[in-house]
Protein backbone atom coordinates (compact mmCIF):
# COMPACT_ATOMS: atom_id res chain seq x y z
CA UNK A 1 0.00 0.00 0.00
CA UNK A 2 1.28 3.40 -0.89
CA UNK A 3 0.85 5.72 1.96
CA UNK A 4 0.45 9.61 0.49
CA UNK A 5 0.31 10.44 4.02
CA UNK A 6 3.46 10.63 4.28
CA UNK A 7 4.52 12.48 1.58
CA UNK A 8 3.79 16.31 0.71
CA UNK A 9 3.28 17.39 3.88
CA UNK A 10 5.09 20.33 3.52
CA UNK A 11 4.25 24.03 3.79
CA UNK A 12 0.40 25.36 3.64
CA UNK A 13 -0.68 23.67 6.92
CA UNK A 14 -1.51 26.70 8.23
CA UNK A 15 -4.44 28.84 7.71
CA UNK A 16 -6.67 31.17 8.94
CA UNK A 17 -10.36 30.90 7.17
CA UNK A 18 -12.40 33.56 8.70
CA UNK A 19 -11.68 36.13 5.91
CA UNK A 20 -14.12 34.25 3.85
CA UNK A 21 -16.87 33.39 6.38
CA UNK A 22 -19.22 35.35 5.17
CA UNK A 23 -21.41 34.19 2.25
CA UNK A 24 -21.65 36.12 -1.03
CA UNK A 25 -24.79 35.11 -2.07
CA UNK A 26 -25.03 37.43 -5.43
CA UNK A 27 -20.99 37.45 -6.21
CA UNK A 28 -20.66 38.93 -9.32
CA UNK A 29 -17.88 36.56 -10.59
CA UNK A 30 -15.63 39.59 -11.70
CA UNK A 31 -14.72 40.24 -7.78
CA UNK A 32 -10.76 39.09 -7.88
CA UNK A 33 -11.92 38.72 -3.41
CA UNK A 34 -9.78 38.09 -0.88
CA UNK A 35 -12.17 35.09 0.62
CA UNK A 36 -10.10 32.97 2.57
CA UNK A 37 -6.59 33.57 1.98
CA UNK A 38 -4.58 32.67 4.92
CA UNK A 39 -4.17 35.97 6.57
CA UNK A 40 -0.23 37.19 5.85
CA UNK A 41 1.29 33.74 6.87
CA UNK A 42 4.33 33.34 4.69
CA UNK A 43 2.84 29.52 3.90
CA UNK A 44 -0.48 31.19 3.26
CA UNK A 45 -2.66 29.12 0.72
CA UNK A 46 -2.99 30.28 -2.77
CA UNK A 47 -5.47 27.93 -3.03
CA UNK A 48 -8.02 29.57 -0.98
CA UNK A 49 -9.54 32.46 -2.64
CA UNK A 50 -9.01 33.32 -5.78
CA UNK A 51 -6.32 36.53 -5.73
CA UNK A 52 -3.10 35.47 -4.29
CA UNK A 53 -0.60 33.72 -7.16
CA UNK A 54 2.14 33.17 -4.91
CA UNK A 55 2.86 29.19 -5.27
CA UNK A 56 2.42 26.83 -2.17
CA UNK A 57 1.95 23.13 -2.26
CA UNK A 58 -1.11 21.84 -3.27
CA UNK A 59 -1.32 18.51 -4.78
CA UNK A 60 2.21 17.24 -5.18
CA UNK A 61 3.21 14.18 -6.67
CA UNK A 62 1.70 12.17 -3.38
CA UNK A 63 -0.11 9.39 -5.65
CA UNK A 64 1.67 8.92 -8.74
CA UNK A 65 1.26 5.00 -8.23
CA UNK A 66 -1.07 3.74 -10.45
CA UNK A 67 -1.44 0.73 -8.93
CA UNK A 68 -5.08 0.06 -9.13
CA UNK A 69 -5.96 -3.27 -8.17
CA UNK A 70 -9.96 -4.10 -8.88
CA UNK A 71 -10.60 -4.96 -5.38
CA UNK A 72 -13.06 -3.52 -3.68
CA UNK A 73 -12.69 -1.04 -0.91
CA UNK A 74 -12.71 -1.99 2.65
CA UNK A 75 -14.76 1.02 3.51
CA UNK A 76 -17.43 0.44 1.01
CA UNK A 77 -19.52 -0.66 3.08
CA UNK A 78 -20.77 2.71 5.07
CA UNK A 79 -21.77 4.00 1.66
CA UNK A 80 -23.28 0.68 -0.48
CA UNK A 81 -25.98 2.98 -1.60
CA UNK A 82 -24.57 5.94 -2.27
CA UNK A 83 -21.67 4.88 -4.17
CA UNK A 84 -23.85 1.88 -5.99
CA UNK A 85 -23.78 3.58 -9.41
CA UNK A 86 -20.34 4.18 -9.25
CA UNK A 87 -18.13 2.37 -11.92
CA UNK A 88 -14.52 2.84 -11.11
CA UNK A 89 -12.89 0.27 -9.24
CA UNK A 90 -11.83 0.97 -5.74
CA UNK A 91 -8.23 -0.31 -4.84
CA UNK A 92 -7.36 -1.75 -1.56
CA UNK A 93 -6.46 1.30 0.29
CA UNK A 94 -9.42 2.74 -1.40
CA UNK A 95 -8.02 6.12 -3.22
CA UNK A 96 -9.10 5.90 -6.88
CA UNK A 97 -5.95 6.56 -9.42
CA UNK A 98 -7.37 5.63 -12.70
CA UNK A 99 -10.70 5.42 -14.11
CA UNK A 100 -10.49 1.07 -14.44
CA UNK A 101 -11.22 1.60 -18.12
CA UNK A 102 -9.91 2.71 -21.32
CA UNK A 103 -11.03 6.18 -20.52
CA UNK A 104 -9.45 9.17 -19.48
CA UNK A 105 -10.57 11.94 -16.47
CA UNK A 106 -9.76 15.31 -16.27
CA UNK A 107 -10.06 16.64 -12.92
CA UNK A 108 -9.79 20.31 -12.24
CA UNK A 109 -8.93 21.42 -8.21
CA UNK A 110 -9.14 24.24 -6.31
CA UNK A 111 -11.59 26.11 -7.54
CA UNK A 112 -14.61 27.30 -8.41
CA UNK A 113 -12.00 31.06 -9.23
CA UNK A 114 -12.13 33.35 -11.74
CA UNK A 115 -10.68 31.23 -14.63
CA UNK A 116 -12.98 28.20 -14.18
CA UNK A 117 -15.75 29.77 -16.48
CA UNK A 118 -12.99 30.16 -18.95
CA UNK A 119 -12.26 26.93 -18.14
CA UNK A 120 -15.47 25.43 -18.42
CA UNK A 121 -16.00 27.17 -21.64
CA UNK A 122 -13.53 25.50 -23.45
CA UNK A 123 -14.45 22.30 -22.23
CA UNK A 124 -17.99 22.86 -23.61
CA UNK A 125 -16.18 23.59 -26.63
CA UNK A 126 -14.94 20.69 -26.67
CA UNK A 127 -17.51 18.38 -25.81
CA UNK A 128 -15.59 17.13 -22.94
CA UNK A 129 -16.97 16.56 -19.41
CA UNK A 130 -14.45 16.25 -17.07
CA UNK A 131 -14.27 16.60 -12.90
CA UNK A 132 -14.29 19.25 -10.60
CA UNK A 133 -12.79 19.32 -6.80
CA UNK A 134 -14.03 21.98 -4.79
CA UNK A 135 -13.00 24.05 -1.75
CA UNK A 136 -15.64 25.19 0.32
CA UNK A 137 -14.89 28.82 0.65
CA UNK A 138 -14.34 29.09 -3.22
CA UNK A 139 -17.83 27.48 -3.13
CA UNK A 140 -18.83 30.13 -1.01
CA UNK A 141 -17.34 33.12 -3.15
CA UNK A 142 -18.51 32.18 -6.33
CA UNK A 143 -21.67 29.73 -6.02
CA UNK A 144 -22.61 30.55 -9.71
CA UNK A 145 -19.33 28.90 -11.31
CA UNK A 146 -20.22 25.87 -9.39
CA UNK A 147 -23.76 26.06 -11.07
CA UNK A 148 -22.46 26.30 -14.17
CA UNK A 149 -19.98 23.25 -14.02
CA UNK A 150 -23.72 21.13 -12.54
CA UNK A 151 -25.48 22.79 -15.39
CA UNK A 152 -22.53 21.80 -17.79
CA UNK A 153 -22.57 17.96 -16.92
CA UNK A 154 -19.45 17.50 -15.08
CA UNK A 155 -18.53 15.78 -11.81
CA UNK A 156 -18.18 17.54 -8.48
CA UNK A 157 -15.60 16.50 -6.04
CA UNK A 158 -14.96 17.82 -2.51
CA UNK A 159 -11.93 19.30 -2.21
CA UNK A 160 -12.38 20.33 1.47
CA UNK A 161 -13.58 23.49 2.99
CA UNK A 162 -10.51 25.33 3.07
CA UNK A 163 -7.43 23.12 1.34
CA UNK A 164 -6.40 22.12 4.78
CA UNK A 165 -3.78 19.55 4.09
CA UNK A 166 -3.11 18.06 7.32
CA UNK A 167 -6.97 17.52 7.94
CA UNK A 168 -6.60 14.00 7.62
CA UNK A 169 -4.48 13.67 10.45
CA UNK A 170 -6.92 15.49 12.59
CA UNK A 171 -9.98 14.06 14.62
CA UNK A 172 -12.54 12.36 13.07
CA UNK A 173 -15.33 15.01 14.06
CA UNK A 174 -12.99 17.70 12.69
CA UNK A 175 -12.62 15.44 9.57
CA UNK A 176 -16.17 15.26 9.12
CA UNK A 177 -17.57 18.55 9.72
CA UNK A 178 -14.95 20.09 7.67
CA UNK A 179 -16.33 17.73 4.95
CA UNK A 180 -19.76 17.99 5.17
CA UNK A 181 -19.43 21.63 5.33
CA UNK A 182 -18.17 21.41 2.25
CA UNK A 183 -20.86 19.36 0.81
CA UNK A 184 -23.44 21.40 2.92
CA UNK A 185 -21.97 25.04 1.22
CA UNK A 186 -22.02 23.20 -2.51
CA UNK A 187 -25.02 21.81 -1.90
CA UNK A 188 -26.50 25.49 -1.30
CA UNK A 189 -25.28 26.49 -4.78
CA UNK A 190 -26.28 22.98 -6.44
CA UNK A 191 -28.86 21.69 -4.31
CA UNK A 192 -29.65 18.33 -5.77
CA UNK A 193 -26.21 17.37 -7.70
CA UNK A 194 -24.63 14.38 -6.12
CA UNK A 195 -21.34 14.72 -4.50
CA UNK A 196 -19.49 11.31 -5.51
CA UNK A 197 -16.23 11.96 -4.62
CA UNK A 198 -13.53 13.68 -2.12
CA UNK A 199 -9.72 14.69 -2.99
CA UNK A 200 -7.53 15.23 0.34
CA UNK A 201 -5.42 18.38 -0.39
CA UNK A 202 -2.16 17.57 -1.43
CA UNK A 203 -2.80 14.38 -2.39
CA UNK A 204 -2.55 13.52 1.48
CA UNK A 205 -5.09 10.86 2.30
CA UNK A 206 -5.41 9.04 6.04
CA UNK A 207 -7.04 5.60 6.28
CA UNK A 208 -9.10 8.03 8.06
CA UNK A 209 -9.85 10.38 6.26
CA UNK A 210 -10.52 8.03 3.08
CA UNK A 211 -13.14 6.14 5.72
CA UNK A 212 -15.18 9.14 6.93
CA UNK A 213 -15.38 10.07 3.40
CA UNK A 214 -16.85 6.94 2.42
CA UNK A 215 -19.60 7.12 5.29
CA UNK A 216 -20.61 10.43 3.56
CA UNK A 217 -21.13 8.69 0.14
CA UNK A 218 -18.15 9.80 -1.32
CA UNK A 219 -14.93 7.44 -3.11
CA UNK A 220 -11.49 8.79 -2.64
CA UNK A 221 -9.51 9.57 -5.79
CA UNK A 222 -6.27 10.55 -6.92
CA UNK A 223 -4.72 10.80 -9.79
CA UNK A 224 -1.94 9.18 -12.18
CA UNK A 225 -0.77 12.26 -14.25
CA UNK A 226 0.30 15.86 -12.57
CA UNK A 227 1.42 18.16 -15.04
CA UNK A 228 2.27 20.38 -11.39
CA UNK A 229 0.33 23.59 -12.80
CA UNK A 230 0.36 24.39 -9.68
CA UNK A 231 4.13 24.93 -9.32
CA UNK A 232 4.06 28.73 -10.25
CA UNK A 233 7.86 28.78 -8.62
CA UNK A 234 9.53 26.43 -10.85
CA UNK A 235 7.49 27.37 -14.20
CA UNK A 236 6.28 30.31 -15.16
CA UNK A 237 4.52 31.53 -18.76
CA UNK A 238 5.20 29.54 -21.69
CA UNK A 239 7.41 27.38 -20.04
CA UNK A 240 4.80 26.19 -17.66
CA UNK A 241 2.44 26.16 -20.82
CA UNK A 242 5.06 23.89 -22.72
CA UNK A 243 5.58 22.20 -19.36
CA UNK A 244 2.06 20.92 -18.51
CA UNK A 245 1.03 20.24 -22.65
CA UNK A 246 4.57 17.86 -22.75
CA UNK A 247 3.46 15.82 -19.47
CA UNK A 248 0.22 15.49 -19.82
CA UNK A 249 1.20 14.55 -23.76
CA UNK A 250 3.61 12.03 -22.73
CA UNK A 251 1.84 10.63 -19.38
CA UNK A 252 -1.48 9.88 -20.07
CA UNK A 253 -2.46 6.67 -21.23
CA UNK A 254 -6.36 4.73 -20.91
CA UNK A 255 -7.23 4.80 -17.37
CA UNK A 256 -5.32 8.06 -16.77
CA UNK A 257 -6.81 10.28 -13.97
CA UNK A 258 -5.36 13.56 -14.72
CA UNK A 259 -4.86 16.15 -12.22
CA UNK A 260 -4.60 19.75 -13.25
CA UNK A 261 -6.10 23.32 -11.67
CA UNK A 262 -8.85 25.53 -12.33
CA UNK A 263 -8.39 27.37 -9.23
CA UNK A 264 -5.69 28.41 -7.20
CA UNK A 265 -4.09 31.36 -8.76
CA UNK A 266 -3.84 32.99 -12.39
CA UNK A 267 -4.17 29.82 -14.32
CA UNK A 268 -3.57 31.34 -17.70
CA UNK A 269 -0.90 28.76 -18.59
CA UNK A 270 -3.19 25.97 -17.86
CA UNK A 271 -5.56 27.42 -19.94
CA UNK A 272 -3.22 27.85 -22.90
CA UNK A 273 -1.94 24.32 -22.51
CA UNK A 274 -5.62 22.93 -22.55
CA UNK A 275 -6.49 25.16 -25.85
CA UNK A 276 -3.73 22.42 -27.15
CA UNK A 277 -4.56 19.55 -25.07
CA UNK A 278 -7.52 18.57 -25.08
CA UNK A 279 -8.64 18.46 -29.00
CA UNK A 280 -5.58 15.86 -28.88
CA UNK A 281 -6.74 14.25 -25.87
CA UNK A 282 -10.25 13.83 -27.42
CA UNK A 283 -9.16 12.87 -30.69
CA UNK A 284 -6.83 9.89 -28.72
CA UNK A 285 -8.76 9.01 -25.71
CA UNK A 286 -12.82 8.88 -24.72
CA UNK A 287 -12.73 11.74 -22.18
CA UNK A 288 -15.06 11.03 -19.09
CA UNK A 289 -16.34 12.86 -15.57
CA UNK A 290 -15.88 10.50 -13.39
CA UNK A 291 -19.18 8.63 -12.91
CA UNK A 292 -22.24 9.36 -10.57
ZN1 LIG B 1 -5.83 21.25 -4.14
Amino acid sequence: MISAAVLALAGCASHTSSGAASWHATGSGSAPGDGGQGGGDPGAHPYVGASTAAAAKPEASASASPSASASESPSASASASASASTTVPVPGDGIIRTTGSAAVALTFDDGPGPDTPKILQMLRQQGIKATFCLIGVNVQEYPQYVQQIVQDGHTLCNHTWKHDESLGKKSADTIRNDLQRTNDEIHKAVPDAPIKYFRHPGGNFTPLAVQIASQLGMESIGWSVDPSDWNIKKWSGQQMTNHIVSNVRNNTKPGSIVLSHDGGGDRSATMAAYKTLLPELKAKFTLVALPV
